[in-house]
Order: C-alpha cells, then sequence, then structure tokens
C-alpha cells in the first residue's frame, strides 16, 4: 500500500514508518520538523519519500493514498505550550484538511488522538465512554481541545462524507527515538540519570501514569487501521500498569546503577493530571491486542538509545 504518515519525523512517527517499510508499504512523510528531526528517519532516506511541510497547509500530492496515519502535532506539555495557538490549529485546521485529503484519496484515516482529551479525569481508569474533565481555557487546552475537537472531525466526517476515519487515544508513550530534549518524564528521567543531574520530581510525585513502550503502540495502531470490521473507535492504547512518577524515577535509577543522581521536588504544573490509566477492554475484544511490554523491560531497551543520543556510545 502507499500510506502517508504525518509527523512522521516524530517519535511515535519514526517507529511507525519503520515498522510500515518493514511491512513492504511504500510510505510518504510530511512533517514540518517541528519536533520531527531528519535523524529519527536517518538511513531510511533512499526508502521512504519525505516532504517538509505543513498539515494546515498542505502540498498537492500527485499520487493518492491508500491510508494516511495522521499524527502531526507536537505533544510533549512544554513542546505543545510554546505556541499555543498554533498547536490549536494543526489540531483542527490540520486535522480537517487531512481529512479532506483522505476522502479525496479514498485512503482510510488513522488519527492519533490522546488519553489528554481525558483531562484530569474524575474516573480512572479511563473507559473511552468516559467524557473527561477538561478545562477549555487553561495552559493545556490548546492541545486537549484541539485533539478533541479533531476527534469530532473524523466521527464527522465519517458520519457525513462516507471517510472511514477511526480514532485511537493513545496514552504515555516512550522508547527509542524520543527527543532527549522533549520534556515529557521518562526522557527527562532517564537522560537527568544519564548525566548525574537530580531528577526532576514535580510536585509530590503521587501523580500516576500508566506508560506503554512504542513497540505496543504501534502493533495497536496498525491492529485499528487495518481492522476489517469498520471499527472507528475511540479506541485507548496504553499500557494499564499505573506507577506514581516517583516509582518511575526508582525504576529509572534501579536500571542505571552507575547514576548518582539525587531526586529534586520542583512545582507541580498547573492542570497536571493526577491520575491516567486506560481501561483497554475495548482494545482487547475488538483488537485482540493488550500491552506486551513491562515497564522495566521497556526501559531497559529504551536506556541504549539515549546512552547513545548523549554519550554517542
Ligand atoms: N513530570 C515530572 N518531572 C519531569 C517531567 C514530568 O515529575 O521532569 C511529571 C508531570 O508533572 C506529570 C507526569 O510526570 O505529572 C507526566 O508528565 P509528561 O510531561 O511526561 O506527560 P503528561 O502525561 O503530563 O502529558
Amino acid at each position: 500500500m502507499h500510506i502517508l504518515v504525518t509527523g512522521g519525523a516524530g517519535f511515535i512517527g519514526a517507529n511507525l514508518v519503520r515498522r510500515l517499510l518493514q511491512e513492504g508499504h511504500r510510505v510518504t512523510v510530511l512533517d514540518n520538523l517541528e519536533t520531527g528531526s531528519h535523524g529519527n528517519l536517518a538511513g531510511l532516506e533512499g526508502a521512504l519519500a519525505f516532504l517538509e511541510g505543513d498539515v494546515t497547509r498542505p502540498p498537492s500530492f500527485p499520487e493518492k493514498f491508500d491510508r494516511i496515519y495522521h499524527l502531526a502535532c507536537p505533544a510533549s506539555p512544554p513542546q505543545y505550550q510554546k505556541d499555543p495557538v498554533r498547536t490549536l490549529t494543526t489540531n483542527v485546521v490540520g486535522t480537517l484538511a487531512m481529512l479532506d485529503l483522505a476522502a479525496a484519496s479514498g485512503a482510510r484515516f488513522l488519527q492519533a488522538s490522546t488519553s489528554e482529551i481525558y483531562g484530569d479525569p474524575l474516573e480512572s481508569p479511563q473507559k473511552e465512554s468516559y467524557w473527561g474533565h477538561v478545562n477549555p481555557v487553561g495552559p493545556r487546552s490548546c492541545y486537549d481541545e484541539g485533539k478533541r475537537a479533531a476527534e469530532t472531525a473524523v466521527m464527522d466526517h465519517g458520519r457525513t462524507r462516507g471517510t472511514d476515519a477511526r480514532v485511537v487515544r493513545i496514552f504515555n508513550t516512550y522508547g527509542p527515538f524520543m527527543d532527549p530534549a522533549d520534556g515529557r518524564v521518562v526522557s527527562n528521567f532517564i537522560v537527568q540519570a544519564l548525566k548525574g543531574e537530580p531528577l526532576t520530581i514535580y510536585g509530590d510525585g503521587s501523580q500516576t501514569r500508566s506508560f506503554q513502550y512504542i513497540d505496543d503502540l504501534v502493533e495497536g495502531m496498525i491492529r485499528m487501521m487495518e481492522n476489517e470490521a469498520g471499527f472507528a473507535g475511540p479506541v485507548n492504547l496504553g499500557n494499564p500498569e499505573e506507577f506514581s512518577v516517583r516509582e518511575l524515577a526508582a525504576e529509572v535509577l534501579r536500571l542505571i546503577p552507575e547514576s548518582k543522581s539525587a531526586l529534586e521536588e520542583h512545582p507541580l504544573p498547573l492542570d497536571d493530571p493526577k491520575r491516567r490509566l486506560p481501561d483497554i477492554s475495548i482494545a482487547k475484544e475488538k483488537l485482540d491486542w493488550e500491552p506486551r511490554i513491562n515497564l522495566a523491560s521497556g526501559l531497559q531497551m529504551t536506556i541504549p538509545y539515549f546512552r547513545k543520543a548523549i554519550h554517542g556510545t
């Protein structure tokens, strides 16, 4: 198949693109390199078509696509908050443009949505039927509300234009090709531990997340895209093992025993969700999917990537 991956030079995109190429597909990447990088696609130059461009003003494509994975958007809080108007535009205008492209191409479309659409949830674990608890006017709103509006766009395209468009809600994910300067907790802790700097715990570190290894996510995304039952979602893709931020810090330090890093408390960012835990019953039932890689194994596969990114070895 000919597959377009928007945001294909980012962390998830770079992993997805490799898997799609391994499966023998033709891949085109559209990325504006706002948070993605050429480095993430190093070695694939001859194997894929790369277009530097923005989903809000897409180029005209001479050929049709069979599948569009729409990932383009900065996803780390410090990154998406740098220019919130742009983040909102990317999510809303960009998703509408990519849906129009899917409709014109006759392509099947997968939207990379997020657990952020649940906001600071009042229910845990979060089921897809939960509508969320989201601040519409806070510092995270450009992303949370943008991704919510994007889900609306996907579902409305399906209902009114007949576009075969589907939604996955991605929970915290980590692994190789994360930007060391991305600002998220797993990358920050590993980089800090490797450099011997203090691990920055925001708040008291009792807030929880569930951390999914990238290969599990990529498998779930492909299963969702390729399910022939026409199941459009939304479906949660995440690891239902819950860890506090302090537990994550302890695990990172256990796996980097040479680290001399201490823990250092910093203020908790505004609107930082206290808990995040996916209910994955629907993914199990509809996609026969569940994560296979636990936190310790996933971190062990991720630490060498960061070691190389930082120290070059
Ligand atoms: N966090 C932290 N130290 C860091 C970065 C993040 O304690 O250096 C916390 C953050 O406040 C949040 C959790 O870790 O409670 C996950 O943050 P991240 O930015 O990775 O993703 P989020 O789930 O908030 O989108």
